[in-house]
């Protein structure tokens, strides 16, 4: 991590973290400029010991008296000694400027706004009127009427907010995933299956990491039990299938010509949501499983910005195509969690739970995982670089993510926007968009619109 650049802009960090309202312990940005000041003397003082050490193998061999000789012998044990405690210290200082830094957020991007969710900037608007509030279309109710769900069903084999999705919905999945992939490729985003399973030091190295008591590593994912072996790594289940497609290039040097790197990944998501309730919890909205295609980018940090906006013109593709009104938000500084540098939030509008809810979430985390996961670039070196020794040769890449098709979220969406009622306000039917019509398997209650 780069404790330079935390010392040489502590006031900066200070304000950020407490903007952000990062879980970052008072004072902790002062001992981090305090031991790094330190590491650079011990460091210093080191190299000085070592390179004397080095030389004292000829000093003893030069020697002309035994006295002489016992002199510089001792002096050597004595350089070793001291070589030793200060290996040791700085040893004991890179630990706790590892632990002080790992909970310094990203810095912020200079137009995001400050302050809690409220504070978000509506940045577009897209598709359709938003229908009027109405109870009748609760994607619960719709869906019981239609078949759609297995929530009872859901609890009572795992317990609740899981569920089964049937009949159309179970179509909806599948046709929703072919056409937000179909998409992304597209556009040149590489298909990826990811691994659902992933190590939990991978998770806190792409920014999952506590951010209060209540939200802890722990709560919010889940730990796979394993048996007695203490070889086996801390397993977790995969909370978005951001994680694994930071970790497929974790430890590489990548080549410039190869940037912007693009994926697509297909994952299931798994979320304990521990302190989740009240109306969020009812139905498919928030729920302990999901799949999701998340949209995935390694960029230089120069083409990061406009690689956030390209994410964003896909998504807009993606969900004006579905024919639902949504808006995109700039989201404020304490939606940021640790990683983001920026973060666009999408909401589609749900007229029976009579609100807007989020249905996606794309973030540009610069260098903040990349440095976790030591993702790096070669240059291209051009004779303007090459003459320009501050340019770093390996610099970290850029990361971003955003959702492409959070399935549940979309159905909900779908199923109210585009619920059918007979004359006696029976739901009979949904109204699906044409865009998913090469993608739909199946027949029945469905009609295109
Ligand atoms: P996040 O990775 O938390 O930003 O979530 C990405 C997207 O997944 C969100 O924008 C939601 O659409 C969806 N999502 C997040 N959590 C849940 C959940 N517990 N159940 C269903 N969908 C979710």
């Amino acid at each position: 991590l780069d404790y330079r650049a935390i010392t040489e802009a502590a006031t900066y960090k200070s304000h950020n973290a407490f903007n952000r309202k990062a879980p970052v312990p008072v004072g902790a940005i002062k001992s981090i400029t305090r031991h790094y000041e330190e590491r650079k003397a011990i460091s210093g003082e080191l190299d000085f010991k070592r390179h004397a050490r080095n030389s004292i193998g000829q000093r003893i061999r030069n020697t002309k008296t035994p006295e002489e000789k016992k002199s510089v012998t001792e002096e050597a044990k004595a350089l070793k000694a001291d070589i030793h405690l200060l290996e040791m210290r700085l040893s004991e200082l890179d630990d706790k400027l590892l632990e002080l830094a790992l909970v310094v957020p990203n810095d912020t991007h200079p137009s995001t706004p400050l302050g809690p969710e409220e504070a978000a900037v509506v940045l577009s608007t897209h598709g359709p009127e938003p229908l009027p509030c109405n109870p009748k279309r609760d994607h619960v109710s719709v869906g019981q009427a239609l078949g759609l769900f297995g929530f009872e069903a859901g609890a009572l084999v795992t317990g609740s907010s899981w569920y089964y999705l049937q009949a159309e919905a179970a179509l909806l999945e599948m046709a929703l995933t072919n056409y937000a992939m179909s998409i992304a490729v597209k556009h040149g985003y590489q298909p990826v299956m990811t691994p659902d399973v992933i190590r939990a030091d991978i998770a806190t190295r792409c920014g999952f990491q506590p951010r209060d008591e209540r939200d802890v590593l722990d709560s919010q994912m889940y730990h796979i039990a394993q048996n007695s072996s203490s070889s086996h790594p801390d397993l977790v289940l995969s909370g978005t299938a951001e994680i694994p497609l930071a970790g497929l290039h974790a430890n590489r040097v990548l080549e410039e010509s190869s940037l912007p790197l693009r994926m697509v990944g297909l994952g299931r998501s798994f979320r304990a949501e521990a302190g989740a309730r009240g109306a969020d919890t009812r139905g498919l909205y928030r729920v302990h499983q999901f799949s999701k295609l998340e949209l995935f980018v390694l960029s230089t940090e120069n083409a990061s910005e406009a690689a956030m906006e390209d994410i964003r013109r896909v998504q807009v593709e993606i969900f004006e195509g579905l024919g639902i009104p949504f808006r995109v938000l700039d989201m404020p500084t304490e939606e940021l969690g640790a990683s983001a540098f920026r973060k666009y939030d999408m909401e589609a509008w749900m007229p029976g739970r009579g609100s807007w809810g989020e249905i996606s979430s794309t973030s540009n985390c610069t260098d903040y995982q990349a440095r976790r996961l030591h993702i790096r670039y070669r240059r291209s070196t051009s004779l303007e670089d090459a003459a320009q020794p501050s340019v770093a040769s390996l610099p970290f890449v850029h990361t971003l993510n955003g959702t492409a098709a959070a399935i549940p979220r979309l159905i909900v969406a779908l199923v109210e926007n585009g619920a059918i009622f007979n004359g006696e306000g029976k739901a009979v039917g949904l109204n699906l968009p044409h865009a998913l019509k090469p993608y739909w398997m199946g027949s029945g209650t469905v009609t295109n619109r």
